[in-house]
C-alpha cells in the first residue's frame, strides 16, 4: 500500500482543491483572498473556531501589538486601509481580533475555511504531483499546492516544571488563553516569564491580584510603548500618506517599520549627543529605539552604549536598587532578543503587591499544589499564568507529520535545523509553500509586511505555472544550500547569535543551536526573490504535467 492509500484508507472518497491553506492567521486569511482572484479552488484549514490566529489565541491581559497599528496592518485594499479607524497606537487584542474578523467578512472569506480542524498529516504523491491532506475530522482532502499559513508563535510552549500537574488552582499560558474572562481580584498570581508576553501581562495582572510573584529567569530589555489614543488628525496624516509609507515599510525598512533611518554609528557622536538621541527615542517610545544608530545589532561597543542607557533608566524608575539590579539585562546584547515593548512594566515592581523572584539564581524546583518551590522557599500562589513562550518558527510545522518525495519526512530533513530556499520551499517538498517560514526575514519584521510579500510572490508563482502548465515546483539542493549558507553567514555578522533567543531555538531543549530567520533586511529580501521571479524563477525546477491536469481556472 503506498503512503498515498493509507492516508485515504478511510473509505471516504478525498475532497479535491486547487490549494489546501493551513491556518487562519493574517497569513491563511490574505492568501485565501489571491488565491481566489485567480479563481482557484481552495480549502484553509483552521484549528482553532475562528479567524485571527494569534490574535484569537493570545487574549490574556495587556496583550496588544507592538508594531504601531497605522503600519501593523493589511496594506493590500487601499480601501480597507481607509476605513478602519485604529483606536489606539498599539491596538489590543480585543480590535485586533476585530480586524481580522472585519476582513473575514469584509472578503467574505468564512464560506472557504473550515474551523475547528486541524491539518495532521500531509504527503505528496510524487506520480500525480498531488498532496493528499488528512485532518482532524478524519477526512481528506487532494491539493496541487500546499500553503503552510501555520505561524511562527503559534506553538505554545508549556514548560516542563515538576509537578505543575499537580498544582491546585488554575493555570493559563499566555498563547492559550480561555476565551471566558479570567478573574484575578482578590487572588495571589504568580508569572513565570519575563518575554513580551509576560511583560505586558504583569502591569495589568498586578492591577487586580492580591498579590503577584513574577518569576525571572532572564531579564529583558523593554522600552516604553507610549501607548495612547490615536486622534483623528493622527490618523489622517497616516492614510494620506499611505503610498509612501507602504512603499518605505517595504522596500527600504530592514524591519519593515516606517521610521526616520540613522545615518550614523554610536561612536560617531560623543556622549552628550548619543545620550540625547537615546532620550529622545525612549521618550518618543516602541520599537523603533533600535533605529537610533546605524550599528546596534553590529557592534558591541555600539550596542553597549544603548544598553547601558536603559539600564540606567530600569535603575531610575525601580525605587528599589535590589530589584532594579535584578531587572537590568545582562548577559545578551540589547536587541539580540525581541526587543520587548512596554506600558509601566518596570515601574509595576514599585507596587506593594509585587515581588520579584530571581529564578536564575534560585530555579524553580517544582510546584507544589498551593504554591512555586524555588531556592527552597514556598511562594504561595492561587493562580499560576504561564508566559513561557513558544516552539517558535518550527513549532507548528513539525506537528504536522509531512512527507515529501521517497517518503522522506520534513521533520527528518529538519532534524539538523530548518533548511529552505529563500524560506519558502524546502528540496524534496515539491508544491509545498511555507508563509515567513525559517530563512525569511519573517519575526524580524513588521509581520504583516512580510506576510503580504510571500503572498504576493506564492501568488505570482502559482500563476505563472498556470499559465506555462507546469505542474510541479521545487527548490534545487544547490540553491538550497547557498541559501542556508547566506542566512548563516548574514546571521554571525551580527551581534544576534550571542543571545540564548528562540530565534536561535534555544528556548526548546534538544532544538538545534541555528538562527532561523533571515537577517538581511525585507527590501533586500524582497529584492532577491523578485530577481528569482524574474529570471522565470531561477533555483527552483519546474516540471510539467506527464499527464496534463489542469488547475480549475486555466484556459
Ligand atoms: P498565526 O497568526 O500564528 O496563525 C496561524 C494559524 O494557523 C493559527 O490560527 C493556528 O491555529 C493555525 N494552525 C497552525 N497549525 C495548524 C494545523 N496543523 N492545522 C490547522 N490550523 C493550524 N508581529 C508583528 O509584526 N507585530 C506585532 O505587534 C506582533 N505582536 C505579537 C503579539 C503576540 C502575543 C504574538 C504571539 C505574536 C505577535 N506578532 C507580532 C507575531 C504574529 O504572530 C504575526 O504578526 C502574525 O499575526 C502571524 O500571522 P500568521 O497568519 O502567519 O500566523
Ligand atoms: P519568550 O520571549 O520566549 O519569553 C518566554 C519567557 O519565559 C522567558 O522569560 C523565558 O526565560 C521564560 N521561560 C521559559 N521557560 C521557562 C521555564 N521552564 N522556567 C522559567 N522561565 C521560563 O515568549 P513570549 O514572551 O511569549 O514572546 C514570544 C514572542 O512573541 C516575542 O518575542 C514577540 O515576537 C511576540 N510577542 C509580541 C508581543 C507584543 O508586544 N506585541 C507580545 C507577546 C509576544 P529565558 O529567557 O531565560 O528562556
Amino acid at each position: 500500500m503506498s503512503a498515498l492509500q493509507s492516508i485515504s484508507g478511510k473509505g471516504q472518497p478525498a475532497e479535491a482543491y486547487d490549494v489546501v491553506v493551513v491556518g487562519a492567521g493574517f497569513a491563511g486569511m490574505y492568501m485565501l483572498h489571491r488565491l481566489r482572484g485567480l479563481g482557484l479552488s481552495a480549502r484553509v484549514y483552521e484549528q482553532g473556531s475562528g479567524v485571527g490566529g494569534t490574535w484569537y489565541w493570545n487574549r490574556y491581559p495587556g496583550a496588544r501589538c507592538d508594531v504601531e497599528s497605522m503600519q501593523y496592518s493589511y496594506s493590500f485594499s487601499d480601501e480597507l486601509q481607509q476605513d478602519w479607524d485604529w483606536s489606539e497606537r498599539y491596538a489590543p487584542q480585543p480590535e485586533i481580533l476585530k480586524y481580522a474578523n472585519h476582513v473575514a467578512d469584509r472578503f467574505n472569506l468564512r464560506p472557504d475555511i473550515q474551523f475547528n480542524t486541524r491539518v495532521d498529516r500531509a504527503v505528496f504523491d510524487e506520480a500525480a504531483n498531488i498532496w493528499q491532506v488528512a485532518t482532524s475530522d478524519g477526512k481528506t482532502a487532494t491539493a496541487r499546492f500546499v500553503v503552510l499559513a501555520t505561524g511562527c508563535l503559534s506553538n505554545a510552549r508549556m514548560p516542563d516544571i515538576k509537578g505543575l500537574d499537580r498544582f491546585k488552582g488554575k493555570v493559563y499560558h499566555t498563547g492559550h488563553w480561555p476565551h471566558d474572562p479570567v478573574e484575578f481580584t482578590g487572588l495571589r498570581v504568580g508569572v513565570i516569564g519575563t518575554g513580551s508576553s509576560g511583560i505586558q501581562s504583569v502591569p495589568v495582572i498586578a492591577e487586580q491580584a492580591s498579590h503577584l510573584t513574577v518569576f525571572q529567569r532572564t531579564a529583558n530589555f523593554s522600552i516604553p510603548a507610549r501607548n495612547a489614543k490615536l486622534t483623528a488628525e493622527e490618523r489622517e496624516r497616516f492614510r494620506t500618506n499611505y503610498p509612501e509609507i507602504r512603499r518605505f515599510a517595504r522596500e527600504e525598512a530592514r524591519n519593515g517599520i516606517y521610521t526616520d533611518l540613522p545615518d550614523r554609528g554610536a561612536l560617531d557622536d560623543g556622549d552628550n549627543e548619543r545620550r540625547a538621541r537615546y532620550e529622545q527615542r525612549w521618550q518618543r517610545g516602541g520599537l523603533t529605539f533600535m533605529s537610533v544608530y546605524n550599528n546596534l545589532v553590529l557592534d558591541k561597543a555600539a550596542n553597549d552604549t544603548a544598553a547601558n542607557f536603559v539600564r540606567e533608566k530600569i535603575a531610575e524608575i525601580v525605587s528599589d536598587p535590589q530589584t532594579a539590579k535584578l531587572l537590568q539585562p545582562n548577559n545578551h546584547p540589547i536587541g539580540s532578543k525581541r526587543i520587548c515593548v512596554d506600558s509601566d512594566y518596570f515601574a509595576t515592581f514599585n507596587r506593594a503587591n509585587v515581588t520579584l523572584v530571581d529564578i536564575r539564581s534560585n530555579p524553580i524546583e517544582e510546584i507544589v499544589p498551593n504554591a512555586v518551590r524555588a531556592g527552597g522557599k514556598d511562594y504561595e500562589v492561587d493562580a499560576l499564568v504561564l508566559a513561557t513562550g513558544f516552539d517558535a518558527m518550527t513549532g507548528s510545522v513539525a506537528k504536522i507529520d509531512i512527507s515529501g518525495r521517497q517518503g522522506q519526512t520534513l521533520n527528518q530533513k529538519w532534524a539538523e535545523g530548518p533548511k529552505t530556499y529563500l524560506g519558502l520551499m524546502s528540496v524534496g517538498f515539491p508544491n509545498l509553500f511555507v508563509i515567513t517560514g525559517p530563512g525569511s526575514p519573517s519575526v524580524l519584521s513588521n509581520m504583516i509586511v512580510s506576510i503580504e510579500q510571500h503572498v504576493d510572490w506564492i501568488t505570482d508563482c502559482i500563476s505563472f505555472m498556470r499559465d506555462r502548465g507546469f505542474e510541479a515546483m521545487e527548490a534545487t539542493k544547490d540553491a538550497e544550500d547557498k541559501w542556508v549558507a547566506h542566512v548563516n553567514e548574514v546571521a554571525y555578522t551580527t551581534l544576534y547569535p550571542q543571545a540564548n533567543s528562540w530565534y536561535m531555538g534555544a528556548n526548546i531543549p534538544g532544538k538545534p543551536r541555528i538562527f532561523m530567520p533571515y537577517i538581511g533586511g525585507v527590501g533586500a529580501y524582497r529584492q532577491i526573490c523578485n530577481d528569482v521571479a524574474a529570471k522565470g524563477y531561477e533555483g527552483f525546477a519546474m516540471t510539467s504535467a506527464a499527464r496534463p491536469q489542469k488547475l480549475a481556472a486555466s484556459s
